[in-house]
């Protein structure tokens, strides 16, 4: 088969590698849809991202190697001795990551947090290729009814699933939503499914403001026009929201607002109200003890994804409760394409790209 390899950061050619086998308790599948995700973009470029230690140790070690890709659709065409939930003919994607299954953690079903778990695409050959090769506890078989397009993007909402179950929102909650990407969509989406009341939402771009029109928001705040933060205070009479999940901190010199936001979203808070943090960290952390003290601001960072979070988000969308589908904006075909389909995904802004772009295989 053909697979994006690895030679070094920067450096990946596509070449002829053997076909995987179904050895036990594994199943062989055939790619039809893979898209590369933000951090696989920085990983394979060397840009520091989450994981890239061991991405380094991996390349150091063993190059070339078959390295990332988890963001996919496919379908199973062979399963190894000892596998009972999969056949051939089922359509999976993966969480991206395989535990352990006999840690602590995996035992009380808490599987993002095993110690030992395995990442596909680094501790093991990802998706990048025409076939992939995991262990049954590494897929998870999605209903007959989604289409390719919304099996690939499962994985990432899959995370907006978490952070929305880990905020422990009520019915009728009020929510802010800083960032309006195609996570901050998500999460506006996974909010209304799981009982939201009024939905505020900010962004510094109108095209992506719009869309969040589309997706219904309550009210939709330009922060480049507006003070983001004044808007939901007099949108809730001065008290703050319940819950605000922050979409848009990260690294300025990649387009994100650093620590602006998350300033914003402890503003925005109602006193004893939940911070989600969904957006990463980087660099040095201000942050006000004293305030968040007085205003007994509880900042929770979500716990991870995992199989349960991807079932529930697939049945959302096989139920047409979710879109996710009208967000890929850019779509390549063929596994030659995968890095037109990077360098839009790393430059979406500049492409007006709203999701990665993805890779079709059929
Ligand atoms: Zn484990």
């Amino acid at each position: 088969m053909k697979a994006w390899v690895f030679h070094a950061f920067g450096d990946m050619r596509l070449e002829e590698v053997p076909d995987p086998k179904a050895k036990s308790g594994y199943a062989v599948c055939k790619i039809r849809r893979v898209q590369p995700s933000i951090t696989d973009v920085q990983r394979a470029l060397g840009i520091g991202t989450i994981n890239s230690a061991l991405l380094k140790k991996q390349l150091e070690e063993h190059a070339p190697v078959q390295l990332l890709g988890h963001e996919m659709s496919a379908e199973v065409v062979e399963v190894g001795d000892g596998v009972s939930t999969l056949s051939p003919g089922d359509i999976v994607c993966t969480s991206g990551h395989i535990p352990c299954g006999v840690c602590d953690w995996c035992k009380e079903g808490k599987d993002p947090w095993c110690i030992d778990k395995l990442h596909v695409g680094i501790n093991t050959p990802g998706a990048f290729a025409e076939m992939i090769s995991l262990p049954e506890e590494g897929l998870v078989k999605v209903p007959e009814v989604l289409d390719d397009v919304s099996v690939a993007c499962l994985q990432p909402f899959s995370s907006a699933v978490a952070a929305v179950r880990d905020s422990k929102i009520s019915v009728g909650n009020s929510v802010a939503v800083t960032g309006q990407g195609v996570m901050g969509i998500y999460i506006l989406q996974a909010a209304r499914m799981c009982g939201a009341g009024s939905v505020f939402v900010t962004d510094v771009k109108e095209e992506a403001l719009s869309l969040s029109e589309k997706f219904a928001a309550d009210l939709v705040i330009n922060a480049r026009e507006k003070d983001a933060v004044s808007e939901v205070l007099k949108a809730t009479k001065g008290k703050g929201v319940d819950i605000v999940f922050e979409c848009a901190g990260g690294n300025p010199d990649q387009g994100l607002s650093g620590h602006e936001t998350k300033q914003q979203a402890f503003e925005m808070v109602r006193i004893g109200g939940r911070v989600v943090q969904v957006a990463g960290l980087v660099g040095s952390v201000n942050v006000d003890p004293v305030f968040m003290r007085t205003q007994g601001i509880n900042w929770i960072f979500p716990e991870g994804h995992g199989r349960d979070t991807i079932s529930l988000g697939a049945d959302w969308v096989a139920g047409g409760r979710v879109d996710l589908k009208s967000l890929v904006t850019h779509e390549v075909s063929g596994i030659d394409k995968l890095p037109e389909a990077m360098e839009i995904t790393h430059k979406k802004e500049e492409y007006k790209a709203t999701n990665p772009c993805q890779v079709a295989l059929e």
